[in-house]
């Protein structure tokens, strides 16, 4: 997966590259799909959900360029695995998800896998971020938006970055968003199709 799938494509964050070989990716895919831990593609994790493609974990990952201080919110914990990622990469992660049976999966997940001891599972609305645990020096949205939900500014650092894929309900942007100085810089990294982000300031 990552020799084929994540480096040929050039990603080259030697940090990124070594957690995502070291976390047992098939620990968050359930069991019918576990075949399927290790394919190039989406997996389906129930509720209508996926777990991310592998490739798009990394490069989401790749762009917060965490050194391992930081204090990680991640809006849609899904499976939970991309939250273990983040969590192999920094001190912190909040992983929010605003539906209560995915959010205990991903417990059992992060716990079976070992990968819990600095990842907090939350239910609750992330469109809004998450305020008792604000700030966040990075912040990663898995769910498709309609805009840059304004909370998820508010509640990032200065200097501060955040990855979110933002369009139509049908393909998306993934967009790097640079808070530094009072300012915001924004970037288009590529062409994605993420399922809606709910909530507030999501896909009513
Ligand atoms: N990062 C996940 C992928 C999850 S797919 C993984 O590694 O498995 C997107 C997730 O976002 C879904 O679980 C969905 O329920 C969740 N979601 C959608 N809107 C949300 C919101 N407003 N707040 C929190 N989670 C949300």
């Amino acid at each position: 997966m990552v020799e084929c799938q994540i480096r040929a494509r050039g990603i080259r964050d030697v940090r990124v590259l070594d957690a995502m070989a070291r976390i047992p990716r098939e620990e968050f895919v359930p069991e019918p799909r576990r075949a399927s831990s290790y394919s190039d593609e989406p997996v389906s994790i129930g509720w209508d959900q996926t777990i991310s493609q592998p490739y798009i974990v990394a490069l989401m990952t790749a762009c917060l360029h965490l050194e391992g201080h930081e204090t990680v919110l991640e809006v849609g914990c899904g499976s939970g695995y991309h939250a273990a990622v983040l969590g192999a990469l920094a001190r912190r992660v909040v992983a929010v998800e605003i539906l209560p049976e995915l959010a205990a999966m991903a417990e059992t997940n992060l716990k079976r896998a070992g990968c819990a001891a600095n990842v907090s599972v939350v239910t609750a609305d992330g469109s809004q971020g998450y305020l008792p645990l604000a700030p966040y020096d990075a912040i990663s949205v898995a769910a498709a938006a309609p805009a840059t939900p304004q909370p998820l500014l508010d509640q990032l650092t200065d200097p501060g970055r955040l990855v979110i894929p933002v369009g139509s309900l049908f393909e998306q942007d993934l967009l790097i968003i640079e808070k530094s100085g009072g300012k915001t810089h924004t970037r288009t990294v590529t062409g994605v199709r993420f399922v809606p982000l709910r909530g507030e300031h999501g896909w009513r």
